[in-house]
């Protein structure tokens, strides 16, 4: 199945050499192409919309909806798929988990300049929100993200969770089509949140009590990118978020320009911000990774800061 895509299919490309502390690395496996291959467009829709006064808006083009990975943007495999929620359940994904809440990376010496700072600032953002800690990667640790611009698929995908070993995050560096992955700190920020063990806030279970799927409007294909799950499988800590920065956007996975798949059923609300944490997202990671803590010893620093600073 397409969206099954197994990491053990990777192919591995020759090591990339790569300078860090003046130390000339060889990188493991930086995988230049994913199995099954993917098709980066769809007979019979054009999933870029049609643009024909040059207002084309931001979701039409969504680099989040490009790979035709799980959900768009996260690669999946059986495991992960038959037990998920909107963060992983570490009692029964253990391995997935980030020991240590430590994280390291390592940002492709093949971005330019000011797109490296850019996902940096989004590693900062994430480390100041939060008590999860990425670190570079010192080319000792096994387990690490691979912050890479992936050619195909292009796009913004992340693995969800720890994968082990050196893990995949693409983040499409800007061209001529557009800012791409790299056009704010939110992209980021949401890829890594993949990585973190997050998934997309409308595939809760209670989701159909907050917005309307108009899978009339959902290239067919893509249909089960909008499935929820069972609470079997599902716990919430947090209330419904539109204003989470894993929502899909009004226009995910449209068959066309003014079709929305997505429509918020309270009135003056919008999805699909791709700017920043929201305030229940900085509180979902840090209850994710035990930074609250538990009554009565409650750490309200992150409360605090997710309250201030989320959007
Ligand atoms: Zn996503």
């Amino acid at each position: 199945m397409w969206r099954l895509l197994l990491m053990g299919t990777l192919l591995q490309s020759t090591g990339i050499v790569v300078q860090c502390r003046n130390i000339n690395l060889i990188l493991p496996s930086v995988p230049d192409v994913l199995h099954p291959p993917v098709p980066s467009s769809q007979a019979g829709y054009n999933i870029r919309g049609d643009d024909v006064d040059g207002l084309q808006s931001e979701e039409d083009i969504d680099p989040e909806v490009r790979p035709g990975l799980f959900q768009g943007d996260m690669a999946m495999n059986n495991e992960i798929f038959d037990y998920w929620r909107v963060g992983l359940r570490w009692d029964i994904f253990p391995e997935k988990l980030w020991l240590n809440r430590t994280v390291p990376y390592l940002i492709s010496p093949l971005y330019e300049t000011e797109h490296r700072i850019l996902i940096y600032q989004a590693i900062r953002t994430i480390n100041f929100l939060t008590c999860i800690k990425f670190v570079p990667w010192t080319g000792k640790e096994k387990d690490y993200l691979l912050i890479w611009p992936v050619k195909y698929p292009s796009g913004c995908w992340s693995y969800v969770g720890r994968y082990g070993g050196p893990q995949i995050v693409s983040l499409q560096p800007p061209d001529e089509t557009g800012a791409n992955c790299l056009g704010t700190d939110g992209r980021p920020i949401h890829e890594l949140l993949h990585a973190l063990g997050v998934f997309h806030e409308q595939s809760r279970s209670d989701r159909d009590k907050f917005v309307k799927i108009n899978f009339e409007n959902v290239i067919p294909q893509y249909r089960s990118n909008f499935d929820k799950q069972s609470l079997k499988n599902t716990t919430y800590q947090f209330e419904y978020d539109y204003d989470s920065v894993m929502h899909y956007g009004k226009n995910f996975f449209s068959i066309g320009k003014g079709k929305q798949t997505i429509v918020p059923k309270m009135e003056g609300k919008t999805i699909g911000q791709r700017k920043m944490m929201s305030k229940t997202d900085c509180l979902k990671i840090n209850d994710l990774y035990g930074c609250l803590g538990t009554p009565p010893n409650y750490n309200y620093k992150y409360y605090t800061l997710c309250n201030y600073m989320g959007l």
